[in-house]
């Protein structure tokens, strides 16, 4: 499909959908077939200009309008999503590539997070102390900053954003959106409902574009905060210029989370949690277990089974409810061929494919964007896989003799989003939750993302701020709190009554 016969995504400012002059393109795709499905305008300081001042302008009265009517729009909002939930989750297979039901998992969480701001008034209540000397009383209480900004990833259309905007709108700040330029359209099909569940003209506002939009949104005087959801390097350098710009920042990275086989976890539970750990969102997951260590002889007691599972694995399109496989498609043709080349250079390094996703056809989609479930073992610390996020559906297997061991190989990697232990020793599973150096620790649970009354909760190169995304860390992260302290005059007995 060429570009001209595709959707423009427009730009959505001051309550109204308008597409910018004369922008240069980025296309959007279809994983699942290879084709291109929509286009994004790559925008630049002037709509960031009209996006900011009409952020700006919405302000004062979304502020002032009393918490209790913020929370009758997400609580509207929730209803209409429902309303829409299998439309909205076919939508984000087909601009994703994921499957329905991860598309299901995707909006749900979500929702959960609009679920969690529906409690506002409750969530922004402050603390007081009367007499905290002889007739004065203190306390403090909660304000929103202003305008902020979400800048998302490609990886979870829906839920991503949804960490972000219903908090910070109903904690009564006004936002200005960056969906990935990869994935505009969920939240584009989003927005609409927002403004049909009454959100006033211009508390939210979308921008689309790559690094321009975002350094001019980083760079906007009148922006008071940016939460960023990426890439490591693009992370720590959102973080940087932000702050330096006088900016709040949460700004989460990317993962190589690890999962430690223990020869005493039981093995069927634990090959299907590996397995969806694994090749769950065809691996472009912040939270897959990429890299499984098997300790001692849990490799001959698990690996033999999750190799012949994972060799059973169906790869497919997504984009028709009625069909579907146990995996879809990665995100673009380059990092197809990326991931492929890393297998490659894996491979050559000395490690051992159990099973080999590279040259996967998909006969009814042969235009999709198509790898197969790769797991490959006997994967050393030297080994150019264990060098980056591979962000794709591989499994790196490394082997250690005990727990300290596995812990160690863990520890050595600069991230720290995720970490998990299969085991049925109890006094295992404390050390590793005490050992390991990763900010969200699954025991006996191979994907430990926090639900939206936890913060998600990432350390080291995964996370670069103080307050992290959702829970009451994502309500201090969009809100300032203010103390006053209050004495009242005595003058004396009627005096006032008497005027
Ligand atoms: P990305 O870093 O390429 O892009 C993220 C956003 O930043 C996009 O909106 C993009 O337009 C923008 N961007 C890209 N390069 C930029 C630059 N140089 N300057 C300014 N802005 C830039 O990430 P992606 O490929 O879209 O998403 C996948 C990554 O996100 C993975 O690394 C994954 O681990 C990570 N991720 C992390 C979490 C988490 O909670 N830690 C959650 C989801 C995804």
């Amino acid at each position: 499909m060429s570009a001209q016969s595709v959707e423009l995504c427009p730009l959505y400012i001051s309550g109204k959908w308008q597409f910018p002059n004369d922008k240069q393109t980025s296309a959007v795709y279809n994983p699942s077939r290879g084709e291109m499905i929509a286009s994004v305008p790559l925008c630049g300081p002037a709509e960031v200009e009209l996006a900011v001042a009409s952020a700006a302008a919405a302000f004062p009265a979304w502020r002032d309008t009393p918490p209790n009517d913020r929370a009758q729009v997400m609580f509207r909002a929730k209803m209409m999503l429902e309303d829409q939930f299998d439309e909205l989750c076919l939508g984000i297979s087909t601009e994703h590539g994921k499957t329905l039901s991860e598309a299901r998992g995707d909006l749900r969480r979500g929702i959960e997070v609009v679920e969690y701001a529906c409690g506002v008034p409750t969530l922004l209540m402050g603390e007081s102390l009367e007499n905290i000397a002889r007739g004065i009383d203190c306390h403090t209480d909660r304000h929103p900053l202003g305008v902020v900004v979400g800048i998302c990833p490609f990886n979870f259309p829906a839920l991503v954003p949804m960490w972000m905007w219903p908090l910070a709108i109903a904690c009564g700040n006004t936002f200005v959106l960056k969906p990935s330029e990869r994935v505009p359209l969920t939240m584009q099909r989003i927005v609409a409902i927002l403004e049909k569940a009454g959100l006033p003209a211009g508390v939210m506002n979308i921008v689309h574009g790559g690094r321009e939009v975002v350094d001019a949104l980083l760079e906007h005087p009148q922006v008071r905060a940016v939460s960023f959801v990426g890439s490591t390097p693009v992370a720590r350098e959102i973080h940087r210029k932000a702050t330096a710009n006088g900016k709040r920042v949460q700004a989460a990275g990317g993962a190589k989370n690890f999962i430690i086989l223990m020869p005493d976890a039981d093995v069927e539970r634990t090959v299907s949690a590996v397995k969806d750990a694994a090749f769950g969102c065809a691996g472009e997951r912040c939270m897959a277990g990429s890299t499984a260590v098997a300790v001692g002889d849990a490799g001959a007691n698990l690996l033999p089974a999750l190799a012949e599972q994972v060799a059973a694995m169906k790869v497919g399109p997504t984009d028709i409810a009625s069909v579907q496989p146990d995996m879809g498609a990665v995100i673009s043709a380059e990092h197809k061929k990326r991931v492929q080349g890393l297998i490659d250079q894996g491979e050559h390094a000395g490690a051992r494919l159990l099973t080999d996703g590279r040259k996967t056809h998909v006969s009814d989609a042969p235009n999709g964007f198509f790898l197969g479930p790769t797991v490959i073992d006997h994967v050393e610390c030297d080994n150019p896989l264990m060098e980056q996020e591979v962000f794709g559906p591989v499994l790196a297997v490394m082997r250690a003799s005990t727990l300290e061991q596995a812990i160690a190989l863990a520890n050595r990697q600069a991230f720290g989003n995720g970490a998990a232990i299969f085991t049925n020793s109890g006094k295992a599973a404390r050390e590793f939750r005490r050992e390991v150096s990763a900010g969200m620790v699954g025991i006996n649970v191979g994907v430990p993302a926090p639900l939206a009354y936890f913060p998600f909760s990432g350390w080291n190169d995964s996370f670069f701020g103080d307050l992290h995304i959702q829970g009451r860390e994502g309500v201090e992260f969009y809100t300032q709190r203010k103390t006053t302290t209050t004495r009242w005059f005595s003058f004396g007995d009627g005096e006032i009554w008497a005027k």
